[in-house]
């Protein structure tokens, strides 16, 4: 344990990380610098509340390293090219995450955590793993980039069993000493690879979750990257890799076998290979994409010691958050689904294959991604597209290469009032049985100020459809 006494700290960026760090920092008698690179009005506000508690803020300057620091805590989203970390390691000072922090601060008794990464799939998972949990009895939250925070979850005064923790790639990439009870890395596809600068560098961030597990390394069959970062870990001995798959499951995985998970991993019986678990009916909603979610949740909760039952109850119990596949409503016989939070292609790939006739709703910003193998790999599905969005040429372009023969409507606007237009001219495409789909594939803020503000734009404009109708 530390001493944290007259250390002095420098905390990086003002914000949601931040500023919970620098006050329980200087709570245990630290001497807590910020610096942030801001300086506009909500940064002064925020500055001024901490420097009532005698914390210094340095604003505007994110650049330099305060004199005398000993410890740099950082928010997770600032890029380790940035000069400070060089100056950091020309002066030999280390530097900690926010969920390094966390980590460190636990106490002895602390709850273990079970840790989730991803490129898709991190908060349902971690939410589902939760639901069944607790189903099991057992005291615990999701937390993360969710719910309850890292600090509160370690700090506060609520006690917990266990922990079911979602990552991203950054805060594994500044949490080195972080050792999980069991952890799963659900999928590797490109994204923030401006951040880690590449692809290979991505894959080490996440991998760094099976560090030092001491039950399970949970890996995606069908995604070999997963089981590589496995293989290349340094586990606790004993330590056991274990593998989900869509398929019928091999020893030491879980699967589905005729619609049902099935677990060859944690058998209770030893007179069984296989234990079930629940029914594919029991996910909600059960896409594939989503059974793989159910799958990994179930695996970590079995390495846990989870009974079949509980993960059948807490799999029945979860409801998924707003804009994660939500079916609006039905108009003349047509689904209307809010996938908005599927914003890189690898979400929307994965939406588009839960379902059989769409028409697709696609655009907003890009972020360097391309599209070609999303359209390619969904083309058989579209009935049509309504582009919308800043980088809808890109989606276009893609569309004309892999799927010529489907109808688009571009409809060349980025005001916000563009929904409404993209929801009637996806009626006009749609026939019945069909869904009309928003997974975008892209960020939001080119129109909308985040993504549940989209797809809530979207439910509006559906239910406005719905009233004409009526
Ligand atoms: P994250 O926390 O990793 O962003 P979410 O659970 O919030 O993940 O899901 C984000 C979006 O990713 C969903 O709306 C869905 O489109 C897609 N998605 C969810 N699970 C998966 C998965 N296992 N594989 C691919 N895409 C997924």
């Amino acid at each position: 344990v530390t001493d944290w006494q007259g250390k002095n700290v420098t905390v990086a960026g003002l914000g949601v990380s931040g500023i919970p760090a620098a006050k329980v920092l200087h709570g245990l008698g630290a001497v807590v610098t910020v610096v942030n690179d801001g300086d506009d009005e909500r940064a002064r506000a925020q500055a001024a509340e901490l420097e009532a508690l005698g914390i210094t803020v340095r604003l505007g300057d994110g650049a330099t390293l305060p004199e005398g620091t000993e410890l740099i805590v950082t928010a997770p989203g600032w890029k380790p090219d940035k000069p400070l970390f060089a100056a950091a390691a020309e002066a030999g000072v280390p530097v900690w995450g926010d969920v390094e922090l966390a980590w460190r601060l636990r106490g002895p008794d602390a709850a273990p955590w079970l840790a989730v990464t991803g490129t898709n799939g991190k908060t349902t998972t971690v939410q589902m793993l939760a639901s069944i949990l607790k189903a099991a009895g057992l005291r615990t939250a999701a937390v993360g980039n969710i719910g309850v925070s890292l600090l509160d979850a370690v700090l506060g005064e609520e006690q917990y069993d266990v922990l079911a923790v979602e990552l991203s790639s950054y805060q594994l990439h500044w949490a080195p000493s972080l050792r999980a009870h069991s952890a799963a890395v659900l999928n590797l596809a490109p994204d923030h690879l401006d951040w880690h600068g590449s692809m290979e560098a991505y894959a080490a961030d996440k991998g760094r979750i099976y560090e030092g597990n001491r039950v399970a390394c949970v890996y995606n069959v069908a995604d070999k990257a997963t089981e590589d970062l496995v293989r290349e870990a340094d586990v606790e001995e004993g330590c056991r890799a274990i593998g989900f798959t869509l398929g019928a499951p091999g020893p030491s995985q879980l699967g589905v076998v005729e619609g049902i998970l099935v677990d060859r991993a944690f058998v209770e019986n030893r007179q069984k290979n296989a234990q079930e678990l629940a029914e594919v009916s029991d996910v909600n909603p059960p896409a594939p994409h989503n059974i793989a979610n159910a799958l990994a949740a179930a695996a970590l909760a079995r390495a846990f010691g989870v009974p079949a039952q509980a993960v059948r109850d807490g799999l029945r119990a979860f409801e998924p958050d707003a804009h994660r596949i939500a079916h609006v409503a039905d108009v003349d016989g047509v689904a209307y689904v809010d996938d908005s939070k599927a914003t890189n292609t690898h979400a929307a790939e994965a939406s588009l294959a839960a379902y059989e006739s769409i028409v697709w709703i696609a655009g907003g910003l890009a972020k360097g991604a391309t599209f070609d193998e999303l359209v390619a790999k969904s083309a058989q599905r579209l009935r049509g597209v309504v582009l919308i969005g800043a980088d809808r040429a890109l989606i276009r372009e893609a569309l004309t290469r892999h799927a010529p023969e489907v109808p688009v409507v571009d409809l060349e606007r980025t005001d916000t009032g563009a929904m409404l237009a993209a929801v009637q001219e996806a009626r006009g495409l749609a026939h019945t049985g069909d869904t009309v789909l928003l997974a975008p594939a892209c960020a939001s803020m080119d129109m909308f100020a985040n993504y549940n503000k989209r797809g809530d734009a979207f439910a509006e404009a559906v239910r406005e459809l719905d009233a004409v109708d009526g």
